[in-house]
This record gives C-alpha cells, sequence and structure tokens, in this order.
C-alpha cells in the first residue's frame, strides 16, 4: 500500500511557503511514497519537482482554477488555462489523459466547486474527502457522505502551503510504484484516505497574508485622488 499526499503547495504558488527541496524532504521524513505537486496555475513547480532526485515519488499536477472553483488534475505537465467553466476545463483535462479529483468541495470560504456547481461531482474521477485545512470538519464529512453516494473513490490532501503540514492528509492506494499505476488504481477506487488537522492558526494568517497582498495589488492599480 502506498502512502501518498495528492495535494501539497510549493512557493510556485503565489501563497506557498517551501522550497520543492524542503517539500520532498519533509515527505520522506513524514514517511510518504508519493506526492502530488499541484500548486495553483502552475505547473512550473511539479516539472522542477520531477528533475530533484529524491526517494519520494512525485506525481506532477495543477489545482486549476476555474470559474466555479478549484479543479485538482493529476499527471499532467501542461498548464491549463484559469477561468474557464469548470466543464470546460474538464474537458481539456480528459484531453490529456489526466485524472480529475475535487478539492475541498464543499469547504466555506474556499473555492469548492460542489457549492457553486452540482455537476461537478459526478464529471470528476475521485473526490477529496479529506482536506487537511479545515475548521470543524463537516464539509469533508459532506464531501465523503455525497463521493459515497455517487460512487466517488475519496481521497485525501494535505493543501500544505508550507513543507511542514505535507502529509497532514494521506491518501492509501493499493498499486505498484509508478504514476499511471497509481492514478489508474485511484479511478478503480483502490483507495482509502485519513489525516490530521493542520492548525487553525497557520492558515488564517495565510489568508490575512493574501487578503492584505489583494488589497494592496487593487490599490497600486486605481491610484487614489
Ligand atoms: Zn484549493
Ligand atoms: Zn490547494
Amino acid at each position: 500500500m502506498l502512502i501518498c499526499d495528492l495535494h501539497v503547495h510549493t512557493n510556485y504558488s503565489k501563497d506557498g511557503e517551501s522550497s520543492i527541496e524542503d517539500i520532498l524532504k519533509r515527505a520522506e521524513e513524514a514517511g510518504l511514497d508519493v506526492i502530488a505537486i499541484t500548486d495553483h496555475d502552475s505547473v512550473d513547480g511539479a516539472k522542477k519537482a520531477l528533475t530533484i532526485p529524491s526517494a519520494v515519488l512525485v506525481i506532477p499536477g495543477i489545482e486549476v482554477s476555474t470559474r466555479q472553483g478549484h479543479l485538482l488534475v493529476l499527471g499532467v505537465t501542461e498548464v491549463i488555462p484559469s477561468m474557464l467553466d469548470v466543464v470546460e476545463t474538464i474537458t481539456i483535462a480528459r484531453r490529456m489523459g489526466a485524472l480529475l479529483i475535487l478539492p475541498h468541495p464543499y469547504h466555506v470560504w474556499r473555492h469548492g466547486v460542489a457549492r457553486r456547481k452540482k455537476s461537478g461531482m459526478t464529471a470528476v474521477d475521485a473526490v477529496e474527502a479529506f482536506n487537511s485545512r479545515y475548521i470543524v470538519g463537516s464539509a469533508n464529512k459532506k464531501a465523503a457522505r455525497i463521493a459515497k453516494r455517487l460512487g466517488k473513490p475519496c481521497v485525501g490532501g494535505s493543501d500544505a502551503h508550507h513543507a511542514k503540514f505535507v502529509g497532514f492528509g494521506r491518501t492509501f492506494v493499493d498499486a505498484d510504484r509508478n504514476v499511471p499505476a497509481i492514478l489508474d488504481a485511484i479511478r478503480a477506487g483502490k483507495v482509502s484516505c485519513s489525516g490530521r488537522k493542520t492548525p487553525l492558526r497557520t492558515y488564517t494568517r495565510q489568508s490575512i497574508k493574501n487578503t492584505w497582498r489583494k488589497i494592496k495589488r487593487i490599490t497600486r492599480r486605481v491610484p487614489l485622488r
């Protein structure tokens, strides 16, 4: 059984705080076999990670921002344009032969597709039923409940934006240790997931930082009169 974290951000994401080297090192220390590098709208970090020798197998991926929320696309090294309708994004990703996961579908304050477009759940291969960045856990529970009803495999990811949280969300995959076999096993539902909560203060701190950055960006664009 392979231990995987299928949702990790590096400093190639605008809000990512750790280098790829630090993330791979931490993944090894955390006892992971596999991590998916899924930066926001970029594959540069994932491509770089593939060139770094490591005991941890890297699945290249991307977390695409669609008009309805985020979509995790695994097994790609090409960028998919952001801010398209999620159905259009799914069509493009499918053409690339990617594995599609709906991350944090019901999380409030996050970019959960299922809260805006119900059909989002049915169009993907798997649902992230454990995301380690939560407050009470009801959104994760709801994702697991709906995924089960729809017969979708449930996976887990840390959604770590700092190396120290890599491995906080885990997917156990019954597969050989190579990317196509792992993606196929997830599609076939040979998975289970679990994890622990990322301490709330770390991502509230990060949310404040992000909001501040956005405000600065807007005020730079609109000069004060
Ligand atoms: Zn996200
Ligand atoms: Zn994410």
